[in-house]
């Protein structure tokens, strides 16, 4: 099938078309800065890139344009046979993907308060692709939908029951599509059916997760409520004490909102390096001895590790590997020798010569050969979108 997979967010709109039998991708881009006045697009089609600049733009606008694009370099000759939407929540309603009906719509729009930011563009971005395509089939796949096989003293807090049965506060983790991409690759790296091993992945690009993955089925995993708790990201801080909201409140009076906004957008990497939330810059900065970008790898490294000894606990066993993913997992070597490092109580020891050429001699391992896997599996999403558009497709036929 030709899917376009569409990642529709408050300010941007990825998007990318596949070939579920060739597993390529045929064309992507990114529309940015929607509801500012510098909208612009940039995608790619083979080695052509293509750039648009726009003044102020909306989300029709950005939908119509990758349209328009994509019909320009021929991809979108004949249509597609369907258009999966990738969503952040999926609540406790959505365990798999789904068929876009008028009930699923009223599902995502239940979801809303759990993402605020992300399930109203979710939701424009289904709306437009059914003004564009109104028969094409539409699917809808789910960042937490992965992470609903969680068992209930994993996914609830310590807090009065009330507030679960009443507002459904509890965990419910992010990036599932990553965690169950990565899953079933690493098992096919391993050549080892998915349903007889037990993984950590370790998502890690602007944001950054871990998720304990037994027989296939998620036991754990880091985020909760929302994507800022467990480990240190780009700009979010990660595990915290809740008391910061009543020390900064009465330190210096900022409300709710101003210490979400520091929470999510100044920590993490950028708030303790005081410099950027971007690995690559950091990495070059420590090595030309910048204290901070030091530290927050360090940091980086230090919670990871600290989470990843947590989700061992939640596999029940042994690991039969360690998983590094995202933009920072596949590519940056500092942060994965220190967290491995960190690791040595659980007996794993690096291979700084097979982490250097990011495993690429060893199947995508980094460990010593006496040492417990941890390996480099790379993550696709959108592939797994496609996958699943396709599959639901056909479940309905
Ligand atoms: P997103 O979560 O937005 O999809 P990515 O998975 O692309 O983000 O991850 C972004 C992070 O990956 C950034 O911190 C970036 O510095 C890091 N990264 C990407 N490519 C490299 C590279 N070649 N070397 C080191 N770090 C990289």
């Amino acid at each position: 099938m030709k899917i376009l997979v569409l990642n529709t967010g408050s300010s941007s709109v990825k998007f990318q078309v596949l070939d579920t039998n060739t597993q390529a991708c045929l064309a992507s881009g990114l529309i940015e800065n929607i509801g500012s006045e510098n909208g612009r697009l940039r995608a790619k089609h083979g080695d052509e890139k293509i750039e648009r600049d726009f003044g102020q733009i909306d989300h029709k606008f950005a939908l119509d344009a990758a349209d328009k694009v994509l019909n320009e370099i021929g991809v979108a000759k004949g249509g597609y046979d369907g258009i999966g939407h990738r969503i952040v929540s999926g609540g406790e309603k959505f365990t798999e993907s789904m068929l876009v009906t008028d009930d699923v719509v009223k599902g995502i729009e239940d979801c809303i308060e759990l993402a605020p930011l992300h399930n109203p563009s979710h939701l424009v971005g289904i709306r437009e692709a059914l003004r564009l395509f109104p028969t094409t089939p539409q699917v809808v796949v789910f960042d937490t939908a992965f992470h609903q096989t969680m068992p209930e003293h994993a996914y609830m807090y310590a807090v009065p029951r009330k507030l679960y049965d009443e507002a459904h506060l509890r965990r419910y983790g992010a990036h599932g599509t990553s965690h169950r991409f990565v899953s079933a690759k690493t098992a096919e790296m391993l050549g080892r059916p998915l349903s007889e091993i037990a993984i950590v992945t370790a998502h890690l690009g602007n944001g950054c997760s871990c998720a304990a993955v037994v027989d296939g089925k998620c036991m754990d995993t880091t985020m909760g409520l929302t994507p800022l708790e467990g480990l240190i990201m780009g700009t979010r801080s990660g595990d915290i004490d809740p008391s910061v909201y009543s020390f900064l409140n009465k330190r210096y009076g900022w409300d709710i909102s101003r210490i979400n906004n520091m929470l999510n957008k100044d920590s993490g990497l950028l708030g303790i390096s005081g410099l950027s939330n971007d690995m690559r810059t950091l990495v070059n900065a420590s090595e030309s001895g910048h204290e901070g970008a030091k530290l927050a790898i360090e940091m980086f490294a230090y919670r990871l590790a600290k989470l990843i000894a947590g989700m061992v606990v939640a596999l029940g066993r042994k690991p039969d590997a360690i998983v590094f993913t995202g933009g920072i997992g596949e590519n940056s070597i500092p942060p994965r020798m220190l967290t491995i490092k960190h690791l040595a109580g659980l007996g794993y020891k690096i291979d700084d010569a097979k982490n250097k050429i990011h495993g690429s001699a060893t199947g995508g391992v980094i460990t010593a050969d006496d040492s417990p896997i941890a390996m480099i599996v790379p993550t696709n999403e959108e592939l797994l979108i496609a996958l699943d558009t396709e599959k639901v497709i056909n479940s309905k036929k």
